[in-house]
Formats: structure tokens, sequence, C-alpha cells
């Protein structure tokens, strides 16, 4: 660990829990056992406010898959994991989700280190969705059933479904909120009986590596859970053919969604693909300004920005138009820049230098072409990936920063004249992850929500994210959901039985 990266944890007070887990060599979880890369290939890690390095990750190989890959088949053909009794499995999901809230200031300073991100919003948003969503999808566990059917077919039959868990699934995982959406992966599959190999992404994969040490702790069957980590370009795309693979599911960006896909198709495998967005939100005449554009900064600003379902393009009615940006750059001005640790820290630094680089460079294609820049955009010097809260005002649709996903702080508005207008704006886009709505003039808002192209469609709010909501896209969002029993069934085949009876 780098001197600047001890200092800030010093700092900050972070606690000998995390400074143990960070000093000791990383390594694999396979099968139940703790692996070095087959090819002994290691990669740094780095913590974003200092640039410093933190420690090194084994990069997986193709043969560390296949000893994933056959672990996870092993206990899914033979194992305990689908035999046993439904509450049993409920049982061990609760033990782990008590054990995660146990260590939950350990995982959300891990987090923060890794990932860069607030360690506040990590404890609330990130661990806390962990536990709450693995709660959810254990209580999951004795409630699957089929259903049983009379049939109009002459003849006397029994006829009925059975629901059987899929088999191995692969969940790849994007960087934004690491352990938050493995668990979003990893909690459904395991309640129905599944068994998992997890990649993380590889700029962030200490979450998932310490989970994995509490998945041992909560006596969970060795071979349920496998993290390999490594590059996405190596073992994801092996993920997608592997024929040891009956399920992929992938979080992360349209390009990289596109392919997982393309190839799971040709091997047959079934996939849910989480993908980019781009999301809307219509700020209508009555709303109540003030709150509207607090809502809509912490909307877009929450995370740095780097947030799937950000509310990334505003579109406002022209009588409140400016008074809505005054307010918006008055609040935006009072969030804290600030390293991820610091407890009061709301605009944190982007995950990597590559990242800055990506945002900074959309925004000034922003300036380039013709937006009003009205509040940040300026590049931050020194140490650390900071990106400074930014909103452009007057963009037009074509504009690049309007049509594509920049996944930083970075907020576009416009003024709109008719609800007409405002819905072929909001649906003028290739994604259609999620939306939103404020106003409060319900007869008009009810009529909204089923014109929005948008797999959510919040209202006089942003983000709320529970467990027992589905979660998912329209479009190039992707296909299939997350969370809520809707998931469920992206991880069981449907098996119909016929019985003739006498
Ligand atoms: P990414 O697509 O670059 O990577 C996502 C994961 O895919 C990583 O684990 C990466 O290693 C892996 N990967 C990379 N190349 C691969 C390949 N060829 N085959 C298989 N796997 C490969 O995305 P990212 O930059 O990590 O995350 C940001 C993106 O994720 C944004 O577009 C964001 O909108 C999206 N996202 C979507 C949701 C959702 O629920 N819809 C949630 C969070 C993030």
């Amino acid at each position: 660990m780098d001197a600047v990266v001890q200092q800030y944890l010093d700092r900050f007070g972070v606690s000998d829990a995390t400074r143990r887990f960070l000093t000791k060599p990383q390594k694999m979880f396979i099968g139940g056992q703790w692996l070095d890369s087959g090819d002994d290939e290691v990669v740094d890690v780095i913590e974003p406010s200092t640039g410093g390095l933190v420690t090194h990750l084994p990069v997986g190989s193709l043969g560390d898959l296949d000893l994933a890959v056959a672990a996870a088949r092993r206990q899914f053909d033979g194992g305990e994991w689908r035999r046993l009794k439904p509450l049993e499995r409920e049982r061990l999901l609760h033990r782990l989700a008590d054990l995660i809230e146990a260590n939950a200031i350990e995982l959300a300073e891990i987090e923060s280190i890794d990932m860069g991100k607030s360690v506040s919003q990590a404890r609330d948003i990130d661990i806390q969705g962990t536990i709450d969503t693995i709660r959810y999808f254990a209580g999951w566990a004795s409630k699957l059933h089929g259903r049983t059917v009379e049939p109009s077919l002459p003849g006397n039959y029994l006829a009925y479904t059975r629901k059987e868990p899929i088999g191995v699934v692969a969940a790849i995982v994007p960087w934004n909120f690491p352990l938050q959406t493995m668990a979003w992966k990893l909690a459904a599959a395991l309640a129905v009986g599944c068994t998992v190999v997890v990649k993380p992404a590889e700029l962030t994969s200490l979450s998932t590596l310490r989970f994995a040490e509490l998945v041992q702790e909560a006596g969970i069957p060795d071979g349920v859970v496998n993290i390999v980590t490594g590059r996405g370009s190596v073992i994801g795309a092996a993920m997608t053919r592997h024929p040891g693979i009956d399920k992929l599911t992938f979080t992360g960006s349209t390009p990289v969604g596109r392919t997982v896909g393309q190839t799971a198709v040709d091997s047959v495998k079934r996939v849910t693909l989480e993908l980019g967005g781009k999301s809307p939100v219509l700020v209508l005449e009555d709303a109540d300004i003030p709150a509207a554009a607090r809502a809509v900064a912490n909307g877009v600003f929450f995370n740095s920005g780097q947030v799937c379902d950000a509310g990334t393009r505003a579109y406002v009615h022209r009588s409140v138009y400016e008074q809505f940006l005054q307010e918006l750059v008055a609040y935006t001005s009072t969030l804290k820049i600030a390293p991820g640790l610091d407890p009061d820290c709301f605009i944190s630094p982007l995950v990597s230098a590559k990242q800055k680089d990506n945002v900074s460079s959309y925004i000034a294609a922003g300036v380039q072409e013709g937006a009003e820049l009205v509040y940040g955009g300026r590049p931050q010097d020194g140490p650390g990936y900071f990106v400074e809260p930014t909103i452009f005002a007057h963009c037009r649709n074509d504009m690049r920063i309007v049509q594509e996903e920049i996944f930083g702080p970075v907020l576009v508005t416009a003024p709109f004249d008719t609800i007409e207008e405002a819905v072929t704006l909001a649906n003028d886009s290739p994604f259609g992850l999620a939306a939103a709505i404020y106003s409060n003039d319900l007869g008009l808002v009810h009529s909204l929500i089923p014109q929005l192209h948008a797999g959510t469609v919040y209202v006089n709010a942003h983000s709320t994210i529970d467990p027992a909501m589905p979660f998912g896209g329209f479009k190039e969002s992707g296909f299939g959901k997350d969370l809520g029993p809707e998931q469920l069934d992206y991880l069981m085949e449907t098996k119909a039985v016929w019985i003739t009876l006498p």
C-alpha cells in the first residue's frame, strides 16, 4: 500500500478490520478454496481520491474460470444446495445477511476506498441495499410453486407445472455499485437453488472478495458461490460462451451488453441484460420548483453521476425554466466535493483516471456543440479523479451530451412549451431505463406515465430502489428484470408435467 493511501486511511480513522483486509494478499474464491490466478498475474488496485496503490488483485485465467464453473456445476448437479429444504436455504441466506450487517462499516469502507464513493452513501445505500436484497430473496426460497391445470383435452389427466432452478448462473457486474449489484444477481439465484460464478468489475473487486469470506462463514456449501476476478474481455467474454453455464446475468454498458447477448444467444444461454441509460426528467409548470431542483440535483449527482438510471436530461416548462436553473445552481453549489472517506462527502472522485478523462471530454464537447455551461465544468488539478458537478442549459436533443451516456456528474437541461413536446423530447433516446416527472397534477401525471418509454417512472422522486420492485430497461437499456418477484422467472425453468390418470 502506498504511503499516500495509508495517510488517507489514518486521516479518516479507518477501522482495523478494513486495514487487515486491505493488507492481506487477495485471492479468488473457487469451490470453497482461496486461489491465486493460474497465470500468477496481478493487477493494481488504485484508490480514486489519492491515485495511490492499495493492493493487487489476481487476474483470473481461463483455467480459473473452468475450475469455478466446474465447482458450481458439481454443486448444482450433485450437491446439497438445491436439495436443501427451502426453509434451510432461507435460514442460510438470513445468516449471510446478518454477517453483512455485522460487518457493514468495514464493507462500506472497502467499497469507498476501492471505488471512490462516499463512505456514508456506501453504508446507507450499497451495504444496506445488499442486506435488504438478500433478506428479501431469502423469503422467496419457501414460496416458489407451479400451477395445477384442468386441461380441456379429451381424456383424464393430471397436468401441472414445476418451477426448477435454471442451473449455473454467471453474473457479470459493473463498478458503480459493486457489492449491491452483485447481490441483486446472486440473492435471487441462490434463493431458487442455482449456483453462481461472479465476475466483479476489474476496478472494484474487493468488496466481493470480502463478501465471499462471509459466504464461507455463513456455512453456505462450497461451490454455491464462486468469485473469479479478472478482465472482462477475457473472463467475461469466456463466460458468455462457456458450455457449463446455463444463464448469464449482465449489468454494464450497452456496447458490451450487446456482444454478451449475441454470444449468449449463439450458445442458447438464458440471458438478462441491465444496460446503460440517459434518463429524462420532466418538470411540469405546476411543480414545487425549489423541491424539484433539489431532487433533480440529487438524482443526477448522487454517486458522482455514476448511476445507470441517473436523471441526466431535465426538460422544464419554459414558464419556470429560469427559476428552476437558479434553484438548481444554488443547491448544487452546496454539495460537498470531497474524498470518499469524508463522512460529509457528496461528490466523490470518479472511479478512475480514464473515467475522469472520458467525462471531461464530454464536458468539452458540450461547450463546443454550443450548450450553455451554467455551473461547474472546470478541470480539477491535483491527485484524485474529481470532476465538478456540471450543468448545461438550452441544450438541443441532437447534441452528443444529450444523446450519449456520460456516466459522470453532468446534467443537460432544456425548456419545453407543451406536454406533447416534453414527451417527444423524453422519448427521443436509444435508452429506456428510467424517467421522472415532477408535478402534483395527478391526472396529468397518470396520463404521462404510459407515454414514457422507460422501465421505471419516478414521480416527485428519483432512484427509489427497493428489492420488492423490479428494475430493468426498455429499448437499448436491456431486457429482463432484476429484483422483485419478476426476477425469479428469469432464474427458473417451467416444466410442464402430464400424467394420464385411470
Ligand atoms: P462495462 O460494460 O465496461 O463492464 C461491465 C462488466 O462487463 C465488467 O465486469 C467488465 O469486466 C465486463 N466486461 C467487459 N468486457 C466484456 C466482454 N467483452 N464480455 C463480457 N464481459 C465484459 O460497464 P462498466 O463501465 O463497468 O459500468 C458502467 C455501465 O454499466 C454504464 O453503462 C451503466 O449504465 C451500466 N449500468 C447499468 C445498470 C442497470 O441496472 N441497467 C446498473 C449499473 C450500471
